[in-house]
């Protein structure tokens, strides 16, 4: 599922490769896709706009369009965006074609069909947007943020990052890494967290995500970029899918649990239950 990396890529190359290309028609597949206004509605104002820009909210991607309306795609889990040409046409899956000017088209594909797309106007992209928690690379989103905003609860740490009110862009990947960064058992309950903790796993989210979007994203099975190219970060992941395999922090084994109602991958022995010492292992990574 992309996360904060992998739409902020995709985001990225929609501002190289579409900004400044006009919709001349847009042609659903599968009306599923389509959520807000009524699919007609979506095609009629779709019609004739041209593309003024694209952002990121959360795992949100924001195409902005000169007739003040946004279109908002949510890539759920196998969501791609595909740029034809150069990538060639898809044939299968596909649930929407914004064909642009100049002989291009843009093809969501989703062989999952989970994703979802909304036309909205300012007013209601502001409402839309408006429970979010920050964006973690943001000045407010700070180690004493997490720590009044979640310090007092008794949940799971996991369950806590993954809240989108909480923080933004974090999802089931990037949460496994983080915690194993921050040293912090994914049960840990939020309320037994040391200062030094809350500083640790602070400094873990933004490092991870930082390091998935300079590596263009993780490719697991279904995330690609505009141009239909995986991302590199797979090739960092510490944890995450590799159960049973040797910690790279203690040479213990990687294991798999249920958390959060979640497959989670962590070292019981780097990230201990109870809490810990914080001081005892070098620094990883
Ligand atoms: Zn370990």
């Amino acid at each position: 599922m992309p996360e904060l990396p992998e739409v902020e890529t995709i985001k990225n190359d929609l501002r190289e490769l579409v900004v400044g290309a006009e919709i001349e028609r847009a042609e659903v597949l599968d009306g599923r896709l389509v959520e807000a206004p009524s699919q007609e509605e979506f095609i009629r104002r779709l019609e004739g706009v041209r593309i003024t820009g694209a952002r990121r909210r959360a795992k949100h991607l924001i195409v902005e369009l000169d007739s003040g309306d946004a279109l908002v795609f949510q890539l759920k889990i196998g969501g791609q965006l595909l740029l034809v040409p150069p990538v060639e046409e898809p044939t299968k899956n596909v649930m929407l074609v914004l064909h642009l000017d100049g002989g291009r088209r843009l093809f969501l594909r989703d062989q999952t069909e989970f994703s979802r797309a909304r036309l909205l106007d300012q007013e209601e992209l502001e409402q839309r947007l408006a429970d979010l928690g920050p964006e973690p690379f943001s000045e407010e989103f700070t180690a004493e943020y997490l720590k009044e905003k979640i310090g007092s609860r008794r949940a799971q740490i996991k369950a806590l990052l993954l809240d989108q009110k909480v923080v933004s862009g974090i999802g089931n990947i990037y949460v496994d890494e983080i915690l194993f960064d921050a040293r912090l058992h994914p049960r840990r309950k939020a309320n037994t967290l040391s200062e030094e903790e809350w500083e640790r796993l602070h400094a873990a989210i933004r490092k991870n995500l930082a390091a998935g979007v300079e590596h263009r994203g993780t490719t697991v099975r279904l995330y690609r970029d505009v141009l239909n190219r995986p991302g590199g970060h797979q090739n960092f992941l510490r944890v995450f899918e590799r159960e049973g395999e040797e910690c790279l922090g203690c040479g213990g084994k990687v294991v798999r649990e249920k958390v959060a109602g979640r497959g989670t991958y962590f070292c019981p022995a780097c990230q201990s239950e109870n809490g810990s010492d914080g001081e005892q292992r070098l620094p990883l990574g």
